[in-house]
């Protein structure tokens, strides 16, 4: 009787626990045993016991055995009740993980087996211990028990997840020889017995004693199961985590990579291909090259700014070729000095942003019996003379004074906002000058050349250049005709310029 009131608060700690919300893993907490169905159990459970304290007191052969099967009865229904715990439970815990049906499945099947083992037990024990025969119904029930037992362990044969624990090898082994061989032979012999006699080889104590060990056997294999499962979830669950970790890894070198490749190339390809754009824009622009790239481009980009080397030196030789040739263009091959076309130009459009309507003065210059200077000392010397001459007008012109060959040993001055009066007196002074100057021969003589000059004033602009030359001609004319080596002031100015008449008046 004191075991059995231990037993009693063991169970009923136990189902207490259940109901009040236990240690389950985080996973179900949300999920709580339907009350509904632990209700079940608890009052099952009060029915059952009730009827084995009836069943103590019975007395006499056939009605404690009827008491006895009562009580037992009402255990399996408590059991019943039990398993729909059980089986929400694992419901619920497949539902959350699929992975988790097999062992949920085994387990469950383990447990069925240490149940129906502890059932056809229970069908022949009530018999025993009222010393009665065993009643057709319970041998019914205790064949049919064993015929499920057999199922379920020929299933559980058959589980891959059961076979890949070979751990669990000498488990199967113990319940072959055990439970499926000691245990189900005592309990086929005492149906054999006990179903003519009530004459048992063992009475019913003896038997718990000896079959309940064998069960054993089976819980032993069901703790190793769910130990394996346990070990085997954790493991898994470390291995993902592992894996995590590595996938974390990976991600993060690949992103370095991804970065370090953006960046080298923004390094090597943009920054160099912006400079390059400069460079080329810079040297469409004649803007000279400031900034080197650094060294560190990539082999294509020193390429291009190879290339634009070479580019800069060829338009450096075409920059210089064609100032060349613009000055080629511009000068007379002999002298240096502007030529014709160029003081045409000058004269009609202006030079360096000055006004197109700009006053002009003109002064001609015609070297004085030229032409026997060539006789007496050669055409050679009489360049000589020319190249000279160019040199002493050049020398004496004020600094924005054009000075161009007109033609043969002919010179033009062209003024800028210069009236008659100056530019008169320009005239004067540089006659002056080239009269006083001596001219070196190659052979070391030294002569004199004298030139008259013809001055005249306009406007800038084709016609006006036109009559501006016509009427310095003319004066300058009217200088050889007055006696050369003279200023001949042109006509039409001559009237207003009173300074200049006096000039002239006084060469004359
Ligand atoms: P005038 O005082 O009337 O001007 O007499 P001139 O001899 O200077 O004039 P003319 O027009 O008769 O002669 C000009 C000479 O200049 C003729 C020509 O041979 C010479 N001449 C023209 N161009 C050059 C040149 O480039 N070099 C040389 N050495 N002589 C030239
Ligand atoms: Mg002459
Ligand atoms: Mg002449």
């Amino acid at each position: 009787m004191k075991r059995l009131a231990e037993f009693r608060t063991r169970s009923d700690t136990a189902l207490a626990a259940l109901t009040a919300m236990p240690e389950v893993p985080v996973l179900l907490h949300d999920h709580p045993i339907p009350p509904e169905l632990l209700g079940a159990v608890t009052e099952s459970l009060a029915a059952a016991r009730a009827k084995v304290d009836r069943a103590a007191t019975v007395q006499g052969g056939q009605a404690r055995l009827k008491a006895m099967q009562e009580a037992i009865e009402a255990m399996f229904e408590v059991s019943d009740n039990f398993r729909a715990v059980t089986t929400a439970r694992a419901n619920q815990l497949i539902g959350h993980d699929s992975g988790l049906s097999e062992p949920v499945l085994i387990g469950q099947m383990l447990a069925d087996l240490r149940e129906f083992g502890g059932r056809i037990a229970s069908e022949v024990i009530a018999p025993m211990a009222s010393h009665q025969r065993i009643p057709l119904e319970n041998i019914i029930d205790a064949r049919r028990d064993q015929g499920r037992i057999y199922q379920i362990w020929h299933m559980l044969r058959g589980q891959t997840a059961l076979n890949a624990m070979p751990d669990l090898a000498r488990n199967q082994a113990a319940i072959d020889r055990l439970f499926f061989g000691v245990g189900m032979d005592m309990v086929n012999a005492i149906i054999k017995q006990g179903k003519d006699s009530s004459d048992y080889p063992m009475t019913a104590t003896e038997l718990t004693r000896s079959f309940v060990p064998t069960m054993k056997s089976v819980e032993d294999y069901r703790t190793a199961f769910l130990d394996n499962t346990v070990l085997r979830v954790a493991m898994e669950r470390d291995a993902a985590l592992r894996l995590l970790v590595i996938v974390a890894l990976a991600t993060s070198i690949v992103l370095a990579v991804l970065v370090g490749v953006l960046l080298s190339v923004r390094r090597d390809v943009f920054r160099p291909l912006l400079q390059a754009h400069e460079e080329v824009i810079g040297l469409a622009e004649d803007r000279p090259l400031v900034a080197r790239r650094d060294s560190g481009s990539a082999g294509e980009m020193t390429r291009l700014f190879d290339a634009i080397d070479i580019l800069q030196d060829r338009m450096r030789e075409r920059a210089s070729l064609t100032s060349e040739l613009r000055l080629q263009a511009e000068t007379d091959g002999l002298t240096g000095a502007l030529n014709r076309r160029t003081l045409d130009y000058i004269a009609q459009n202006g030079r360096d942003g000055l006004p197109a309507d700009d006053a002009l003065a003109l002064i001609m210059v015609d070297l004085d019996h030229f032409k026997s200077i060539n006789d007496t000392y050669g055409h050679l010397a009489g360049d000589r003379v020319l190249i000279e001459a160019a040199r002493l007008l050049t020398r004496e012109a004020p600094i924005d004074c054009v000075v161009a060959r007109f033609g043969g040993e002919e010179f033009a001055l062209l003024l800028s906002r210069a009236d008659l009066d100056q530019a008169g007196r320009l005239a004067e002074t540089i006659r002056s000058k080239l009269q006083n100057h001596r001219f070196m021969l190659s052979d070391g003589q030294q002569i004199s050349v004298t030139a008259s000059f013809g001055v005249a004033c306009g406007q800038r602009g084709p016609r006006d250049w036109r009559h501006l030359v016509e009427r310095a001609d003319k004066a300058l004319y009217r200088a050889k005709s007055d006696g050369r080596n003279r200023v001949s002031i042109a006509p039409a100015v001559l009237a207003r310029r009173a300074g200049v008449k006096d000039l002239q008046r006084r060469r004359a």
